[in-house]
């Protein structure tokens, strides 16, 4: 369980006369919070920033207290899948996060039974022993969920897990997530709204780089 603190971030990217972020003020609590915006609207880049693959114009965030900063620390509680991501196409599934556990410093011994585990939660037992190139795009998703638990952080954070999904695996999908909010803080940034109206009633949602709704799903509801 994670609670994410972000208060008064502001992002300006060089040459960009508007910001990405424009004050931005939230708290984010356990379970699943949904990100919603327009392509352009800044959700890439909040995500970028709690990742740490981003610094912050002004503003500040924490996570548990932990200011993103102290980017070992943050990036221990944090799994994140982004929107644009490769495996080497001709290794094997079980292979590819081995490689992974390694770079993220799971104990050797660990590894096998992890991954094994991690396999079975996103429902890939069965293709441990194929190649990356042979899975389908659902399959690639759930395989890069696997690569953002490697770890087994509290805070799993996902950028457009569903785009370019047939709707059964669209499905399925949200329901992982679901499954997975269920013990830690998951936050799906999408512009489907569909995505959020299936998994969460917390949202946020940006625009042009601007706040312009937080909380219930029942309140934007209640005052449309
Ligand atoms: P979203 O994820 O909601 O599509 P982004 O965070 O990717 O939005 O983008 C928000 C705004 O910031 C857009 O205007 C985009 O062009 C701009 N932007 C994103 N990344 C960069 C960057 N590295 N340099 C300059 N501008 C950027
Ligand atoms: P994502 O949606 O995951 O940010 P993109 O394909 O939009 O991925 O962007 C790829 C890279 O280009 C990212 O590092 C992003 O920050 C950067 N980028 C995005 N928009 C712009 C922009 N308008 N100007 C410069 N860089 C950008």
């Amino acid at each position: 369980m994670a609670t994410i603190h972000i208060d008064n971030l502001t992002k300006r990217y060089r040459g960009k006369s508007t910001p990405a972020l424009n004050h931005i003020s939230l708290e984010i609590q356990s379970g699943m919070f949904g990100l919603l915006g327009k392509n352009g609207a800044g959700k890439s880049t909040l995500l970028k920033i709690l990742t740490t693959l981003e610094q912050p114009t002004a503003g500040s965030i924490t996570v548990n207290g932990i200011a993103i900063r102290n980017k070992a620390k943050i990036r221990n509680l944090i799994g994140y899948l982004p929107q644009h991501f490769g495996f080497y196409p001709n290794m094997k599934v079980f292979d590819a996060l081995t490689y992974l556990a390694i770079l993220a410093k799971v104990p050797p011994r660990q590894q096998k039974h992890r991954i094994n585990q991690l396999l079975d939660e996103v429902n890939l037992s069965a293709q441990s022993t194929a190649k990356i190139k042979s899975l389908s795009g659902g399959m690639l998703q759930r395989l890069g969920i696997a690569q953002a638990l490697i770890n087994d952080p509290q805070v799993l954070i996902v950028d457009e897990p569903t785009a370019g999904l047939d709707p059964e695996e669209r499905i399925r999908l949200r329901n992982l997530l679901t499954s997975f909010a269920q013990n830690r803080t998951v936050i799906l940034s999408t512009h489907i709204v569909s995505d959020i109206a299936a998994t969460t009633n917390k949202l946020g949602i940006l625009n042009e780089g601007n706040l312009i709704f937080h909380g219930n799903s029942q309140k934007l509801i209640a005052n449309a």
